[in-house]
């Protein structure tokens, strides 16, 4: 029997654990239950699969999304795993052909949806099940974010099936989410594994008071840094996923809109064009995401702030699963503060979700290394400084604001508080719109006095303001800007007040001290050059196989396993072993596309090369020095 360790490299081609997954296994692996807490991206999956590997019999993961099921089935069967999911997608014949198969001892993992689970007890109690894994736990919790009435019956498992070990596994960590799951599964000598929630390859960047020009063009910049990969745009509103994905294929981008204004069969062929990389990229609702599990989305981005900072992690922890670095950007305006406040007042429990409203602004506003903001606020204390957040790289600069505010301040005095935030700016900046005209604010003695500033600059001094608590926002009277106790001071000159230098360009890096540098970014991204060749190359042999095989192409590999391809190119199928992600039945089935083989390797290269299969033939790229010389011959 093999242990862990060498299923994991054999099977997954992986070469060490993640932080708490060997521990888990082993603890399944001594029979005994258990709940995993670990964030999005962190690994759950193998914590079952590789007992379930290891265990004699059928082992049962329960899982609420058919697309996840889908793709985790042909994720283990792509690495020669005998895996299948009982549903109803699947035709009669399929499913008698599956329950044989389970029968007979011969399928290692079986995926079920929590309703069907129900349908087959009888059945299942008659095959060998030495473990249940049941997905996306916090389904069981009223708590939780997402709970399904259906897993609540999973209560009785321990009754039904004595002898099985049963673990829960969520990315939700919440206090009462965690007790009710383990209250409603009843679990047995169970142990609760809580990983860091920190997911280090994610770079954090917040861009405050941008216009939708502005922010379309930033998008475009950030997607020309990612030629060919995959991303997720975040949009509050149906209409702006639409905008947005219009704008960006108006500008060549393979985009779609994605929400759940369009049909099922429409958001069916955008989450398949997605994950089969005939789109990069999604402009999507929240609804989005939840059943992809593609290791390779390189950046998420927030077109409009998220309502809590649960549904942010969450959503961004959908970029770089595999690993490697991947950009998070999330755009922040006075705008989305107004729109997120009147969801909140309309909201069933508004005093929860201003709560969590209030801390994903807080966020948005921090002047600390943001990570630090997130690990604490999912209850890791954390006291370093991360180094690959906006914060840590550029330091906001401050200077003496008194007078910008007294300024900003008296404008809306004069008005006698009558403007919103639109109005403020433009009235500062010395803007007659029609409307200013109209109410003769062009008449006030402010109008003007802030020219010398651009209105971008106002909109950020103002959000800064909104956040010092100068002034804050009248929600009931068409949101009017009102002057608080604490801006009366500064403007009768009571009190001093420091002010942050907006950003608007990258500006040098400023090195500031950290605990340990926990990532570095300086190993795959931004270097193109002929490297980037090469794993065009690849990609393209890796899309034929995925196409031979119906698989999505990040089942076939990873983006990961690619870049190790480029960065040391194999020179024997052996030397696939070493490769990230290459299991042995992956080395059997394609590695001979991959690499060179010892056998008809003839005269050996002078440097590295490997052979690529391209529908003409074997195409020999070679590497001399940095450079990959393709030879077509
Ligand atoms: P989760 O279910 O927790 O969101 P997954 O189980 O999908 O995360 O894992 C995310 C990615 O990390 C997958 O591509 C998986 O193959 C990879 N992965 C998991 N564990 C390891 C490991 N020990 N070494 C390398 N890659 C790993
Ligand atoms: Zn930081």
């Amino acid at each position: 029997m093999q242990t862990p360790l060498q299923v994991l490299k054999t099977v997954f081609g992986y070469d060490s654990f993640r932080q708490q997954q060997e521990e888990i296994i082993n603890h399944v692996l001594a029979r005994k239950d258990a709940l995993v807490l670990m964030p999005t991206g962190g690994g759950k999956s193998l914590c079952y699969q590789i007992p379930a590997l290891v265990f004699e019999g059928t082992s049962v993961i329960i899982s609420p999304l058919l697309s996840l099921m889908k793709d985790q089935v042909d994720a283990l069967n792509a690495s020669g795993i005998a895996a299948a999911a009982l549903n109803s997608s699947n035709s009669e014949s399929e499913n008698i052909d599956i329950r044989r198969q389970a029968e007979s001892g011969k399928l290692k993992i079986l995926y079920i949806s929590p309703e069907r689970l129900q349908r087959e007890i009888p059945w299942l109690q008659r095959i060998n099940i030495p473990l249940f894994a049941i997905d996306e736990a916090h389904c069981i919790s009223q708590w939780g974010h997402d709970f399904r009435p259906e897993y609540t019956q999973l209560g009785c498992l321990h009754q039904k099936f004595p002898k099985a070990t049963i673990m829960a596994l969520t990315a939700t960590a919440d206090k009462l989410t965690k007790e009710d799951i383990l209250h409603q599964l009843g679990l047995n000598a169970h142990k609760v594994f809580i990983s860091s929630f920190d997911r280090p390859n994610l770079s954090l960047e917040v861009k405050r008071g941008y216009s939708s020009l502005e922010k379309i063009r930033e998008i475009l910049s950030i997607i020309s840094r990612h030629k060919g990969d995959s991303g997720i745009v975040y949009c509050l509103s149906r209409k702006n996923t639409e905008k947005v994905a219009q704008l960006l294929l108006e500008k060549g981008v393979r985009a779609r809109a994605y929400h759940a204004g369009m049909t099922t069969e429409e958001r069916n062929s955008v989450q398949e064009e997605f994950i089969n990389d005939k789109i990069d990229v999604v402009c999507a609702t929240i609804a989005f995401g939840m059943g992809i599990d593609k290791s390779n989305v390189r950046f998420v981005i927030h077109y409009n702030l998220p309502k809590s900072i649960e549904s942010f992690y969450q959503e961004i922890g959908r970029a770089g699963r595999d690993g490697l670095p991947s950009e998070t950007v999330l755009f922040y305006n006075f705008q989305d503060i107004v729109t997120l406040r009147s969801f909140v007042n309309a909201s069933g429990q508004k005093e929860i979700n201003s709560e969590k409203l209030d801390r994903m602004q807080e966020y948005a506003e921090s002047l600390i290394c943001r990570r630090r903001i997130l690990l604490n606020y999912f209850g890791e204390s954390s006291n370093c400084d991360c180094g690959n957040c906006d914060i840590c790289k550029r330091p906001p600069r401050r200077f003496n604001g008194t007078i910008l505010v007294q300024k900003a301040l008296s404008a809306i005095k004069r008005t006698n508080e009558q403007i919103g935030f639109t109005m403020t700016a433009q009235i500062l900046k010395g803007f007659s719109s029609e409307e200013i005209v109209q109410n003769g604010y062009d008449k006030i003695k402010t109008f003007g006095v802030g020219s010398g500033t651009t209105l971008k600059h106002w909109y950020d001094y103002l959000l800064q303001m909104l956040h010092l608590g100068f002034i804050e926002i009248a929600y009931n009277e068409s949101n009017h800007l009102k002057i608080t106790e604490s801006g009366n001071e500064v403007l009768f000159g009571k009190k001093r007040t420091e002010l942050a230098i907006p950003v608007d360009r990258e500006p040098e890096k400023e090195n500031r001290s950290q605990c340990k540098p926990k990532f570095s970014s300086k190993s795959f991204v931004n270097e193109p050059d002929a490297n980037d060749d090469l794993f065009e190359v690849l990609r393209k042999t890796r899309r034929q196989i995925a196409e031979e095989n119906d698989w999505p192409a990040y089942v076939v590999l990873s983006d990961r396993t690619l870049r190790d391809l480029v960065a040391t190119p194999p020179l024997s199928l052996d030397d696939l072993y070493s490769v990230y992600g290459f299991g042995e039945r992956k080395i059997e089935m394609f590695g001979q596309r991959f690499a060179r083989n010892k056998s008809n390797q003839g005269e050996r290269c002078e440097n590295a090369c490997i052979f690529i299969a391209e529908p003409k033939g074997f195409v020999l790229v070679q590497i001399r020095g940095d450079k990959r010389v393709r030879d077509d011959n």
